[in-house]
Order: C-alpha cells, then sequence, then structure tokens
C-alpha cells in the first residue's frame, strides 16, 4: 500500500474500479470526476420523452469476463444483473431468416458437430478454419486470417468482431479478438453467458460503486475538472482541480483513469491513440410487444443488436460513423423499419424515441492504433495509467477499462 493517497482522476467504470479496488486494499483515495455523475461512456439517465431510465448505449458484457465479476460482486451488484443462457437469437432483417446458437454450459461444445445445433448452412470446416485468429500477429486485421466471404463469416464473425472491437473486420486488430476468444469461447458456454444489467448500466456498473465508496468514506470529488497537471523532474507535484490547487506530498500517486485526449491535453508527453469509432443507439418506447428475446444479433442491415429491456426496444449500431453523420430523425426511421416487423410492430407508427450518437465510443481498434496504446505504468514516477485506451491486452471494453482500472490499483498498492 501507498503511505500517502492516491488521486484517481475521471470516475469512469476504469477510475470506479481503481477506486473501490484501492479502498479494499486499505488505501487513502481521492476521485475526481468532471461530471457531475460518475459512469463516463457507461451510464444511465432518466429520458423524460420516453419517460423511462435508459442507457446511452446497450452494453454487452460476458460471464467469462473475470475483472467485470470480480467489480461487481465488490461493490455488491451481483444481484442488479442477469445472467442469461449462452443462448444467441439471430434474425436477418432483409430475409426473415431466424436462427439461434446455443453453446450450452460445457467445455467443450460437442453438441455443434451435428449440423442441426450448427448457424444454418455452416460447415465443420468453417469453425475449424476460425482457429487463425487465434495465432493473430500485430499488425493482423480481422480479414487477413479469415476470408472475407462465405455464410459462416457473414452469419457469425461479421457481428461479433465489430460488437468487441466498434470498428470494421476489414481493419480492426485480430490479435486483440484473440483475448476475447480465448476469455469466452475457448473456455466453453459457462463463459459466454451474456450479463445483463437488470435496471440499467448505471444501476448495477455506477450507483453501487458510489455507495461503497461513500460507505468507506473516500473523499468524492464529483462535478470537478482536473485543469492542470503540474510535473517537474518527472514527477506531479500538484493537481489544479477547477482552481484549487492540491500539493502532492511524498508518497502520493495519481492514476489518470480518463479518456486518451483528455490525459493527453493534461500530460503532453504521453503517447496515446488518437483516432476513434462511432457508435449509435435507438431507444423506443414500444408498449406491450410479444417480443421478449432480450438480446438478438441482426444481420441484413444496419442495426445490429437489438436489446428489449420493459417496454423500451434498443438498438445498438458499431463501428458507426457513417450512422453517426446521418439526421437523428432519419436514423429513427430506418432503425425502426427494420426492426418493427420483428417486434410485429407497425413500421408506419415510430413510437416515442431517443437516437444517441457516441462519436468517441472508442478508440479506434485497429493495429496502428492498438500499437499506441501505453502500460499503466509511465515514466512519470507517481502517475499511473487505467482506461480501456491502454493496453489491457484486451479491446476497449467494460471488461477492459475495470481491468485497467484494477491494474492501476495493483500497481499503487505495491508501491
Ligand atoms: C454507446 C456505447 C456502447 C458500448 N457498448 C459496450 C458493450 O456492449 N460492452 C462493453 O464491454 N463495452 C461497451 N462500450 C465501451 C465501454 O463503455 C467503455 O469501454 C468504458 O465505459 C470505458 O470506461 P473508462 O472508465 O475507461 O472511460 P470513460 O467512461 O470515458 O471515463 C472517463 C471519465 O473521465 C472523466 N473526465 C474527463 N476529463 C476529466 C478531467 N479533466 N477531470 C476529471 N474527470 C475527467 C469523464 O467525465 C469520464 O467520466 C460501449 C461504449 C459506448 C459509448
Amino acid at each position: 500500500m501507498s503511505k500517502g493517497r492516491v488521486y484517481v482522476l475521471g470516475g469512469g467504470v476504469a477510475g470506479l474500479a481503481a477506486a473501490t479496488a484501492l479502498v479494499e486494499g486499505g488505501q487513502e483515495v481521492t476521485l475526481i470526476e468532471a461530471a457531475p455523475h460518475a459512469g463516463g461512456r457507461c451510464r444511465s439517465f432518466f429520458d423524460k420523452q420516453l419517460q423511462s431510465n435508459i442507457d446511452n448505449g446497450n452494453h454487452l458484457v460476458l460471464s467469462g469476463n473475470t475483472h467485470a465479476m470480480r467489480y461487481l460482486a465488490r461493490i455488491d451488484a451481483l444481484d442488479t444483473v442477469e445472467v442469461l443462457p449462452a443462448c444467441f437469437s439471430y434474425k436477418n432483417i432483409a430475409t426473415g431468416e431466424a436462427w439461434s446458437i446455443d453453446l450450452g454450459t460445457r467445455r467443450y461444445p460437442w453438441h455443434l458437430l451435428w449440423s442441426k445445433y450448427r448457424i444454418p448452412g455452416t460447415r465443420l470446416i468453417d469453425y475449424w478454419r476460425s482457429r487463425h485468429i487465434l495465432s493473430a500477429k500485430g499488425s493482423d486485421t480481422i480479414t487477413d486470417l479469415l476470408s472475407a466471404s462465405g455464410v459462416f463469416y457473414e452469419k457469425f464473425w461479421v457481428s461479433f468482431a465489430v460488437s468487441v472491437l466498434n470498428t470494421s473486420p476489414d481493419e480492426a486488430s485480430a490479435a486483440l479478438l484473440m483475448p476475447v476468444v480465448r476469455e469466452t469461447f475457448g473456455k466453453g458456454g459457462a463463459a459466454c453467458r451474456p450479463v445483463l444489467a437488470k435496471q440499467g448500466l448505471g444501476f448495477s456498473f455506477v450507483d453501487p460503486a458510489i455507495e461503497y465508496l461513500k460507505g468507506c468514506g473516500v473523499d468524492l470529488q464529483l462535478g470537478k475538472r482536473c485543469r492542470s497537471i503540474d510535473v517537474v523532474d518527472n514527477q506531479i507535484i500538484s493537481l489544479d482541480i477547477d482552481g484549487e490547487k492540491i500539493s502532492l506530498e511524498d508518497g502520493d500517486i495519481v492514476i489518470s483513469a480518463l479518456p486518451p485526449s483528455n490525459a493527453n491535453d493534461l500530460l503532453p508527453m504521453l503517447t496515446v491513440p488518437n483516432e476513434y469509432r462511432s457508435i449509435v443507439n435507438g431507444h423506443f418506447k414500444i408498449g406491450p410487444s410479444t417480443y421478449k428475446t432480450p438480446i438478438t444479433g441482426l444481420l441484413g442491415g444496419f442495426p445490429e443488436w437489438l436489446f428489449i429491456r420493459g417496454d423500451i426496444a434498443s438498438v445498438t449500431i458499431s463501428a458507426a460513423d457513417a450512422s453517426a453523420d446521418e439526421a437523428s430523425d432519419k436514423l429513427a426511421h430506418s432503425i425502426w423499419q427494420g426492426i418493427a416487423p420483428i417486434l410485429g410492430l407497425n413500421s408506419d407508427q415510430l413510437p416515442p424515441h431517443r437516437i444517441i450518437k457516441e462519436k468517441r465510443a472508442t478508440i479506434a481498434q485497429t493495429p496502428r492504433m492498438v500499437s499506441l496504446r501505453p502500460k499503466s505504468a509511465t515514466n512519470i514516477s507517481n502517475l499511473l495509467l487505467a482506461g480501456d485506451w491502454t493496453d489491457t491486452g484486451l479491446p476497449a471494453t467494460i471488461e477492459g477499462a475495470i481491468q485497467s482500472g484494477h491494474e492501476g490499483a495493483r500497481l499503487a498498492l505495491n508501491r
């Protein structure tokens, strides 16, 4: 444990994971978050138009995400999530074809040897050929390793790779997908179960963490922005928090859990990834619907995943830079045309809706951007980095963000 205080900058899930792990380790912590609420890119809010709590975007976490599950256990939030069976439903919007793939619960999905359990139109050899992903090198894109055509590619790899990496497969880093394949499919169906926040992201990943930190007497500074960081001789000597100077004592440590551009503004000596990709979400107040499947993968159109929670149907489009440039009204209409038939609702009657465009949802996870991700430890003696964009070996996801926070906390506690 550091004998001083640890200042965590940024209250997204990376900062919250760092702060809660530090407190668990007995460390004195100050958490500084610019927004009036924590959560960053993973948050819920009450939408007046929909008269409902919605998330900025649907977030899919899997049961094999060990850091996320450890974090939820620490903040006593496991009962706020629902762990569904590892059975994924898909629909093709253009053709109406529907299928599902059940990974079961066993380590090895032997049942896939029988064609009736496989994705329709796929052959055993297609699954075997996918092993090339496991030998990916740093410069490989997904389409360098998998032939960018064929039923298995179209029906599985495109949506899987785009959802995980938020980058189109022809430019996405295959090496970054490899650990996800190992940690989920590689461990069998039990590690592939979708973990859904019952009420919303904030109620599972954010509010319980804030309660935990408050309960432990952490100095929580929400709505306070770090304006500058004073570095002398490779050591941070002070922080400017909205005009108030905090001088660091010997033994104090700063964990920056800021997005890359904000970290770089405050610490220009850092090299950070500087290209991003958008995610667009559309939330529709559908009222009662007979369609109850909580998650459906969508193909044959641009919406990608359909989530149903109560009377809200939400759609996610990843790697969505083109969609993010479109007018929200036009987007809402096109998305609704795609999902209304699935929901058994009238595609001419657009219900109350909200389109949320996150232009910097994640860094572009291309081999070049991935090569720019820095490690947690830096040349500045009392600075550690966290955030989904740092070099965790994982994609920029909740799991990656939480792992980065845990790593920052581990290094701080060991000093
Ligand atoms: C729409 C959308 C959908 C997504 N879907 C998924 C998904 O399905 N599965 C998944 O695992 N991941 C998903 N992600 C990615 C996931 O949300 C992020 O990886 C994760 O939330 C990043 O957390 P973070 O703490 O690293 O960064 P952030 O959440 O960006 O947190 C950084 C915090 O720093 C604060 N800050 C910035 N500047 C300052 C300053 N100067 N002083 C103090 N505070 C400051 C910000 O306000 C912010 O709260 C999605 C992201 C989006 C946007």
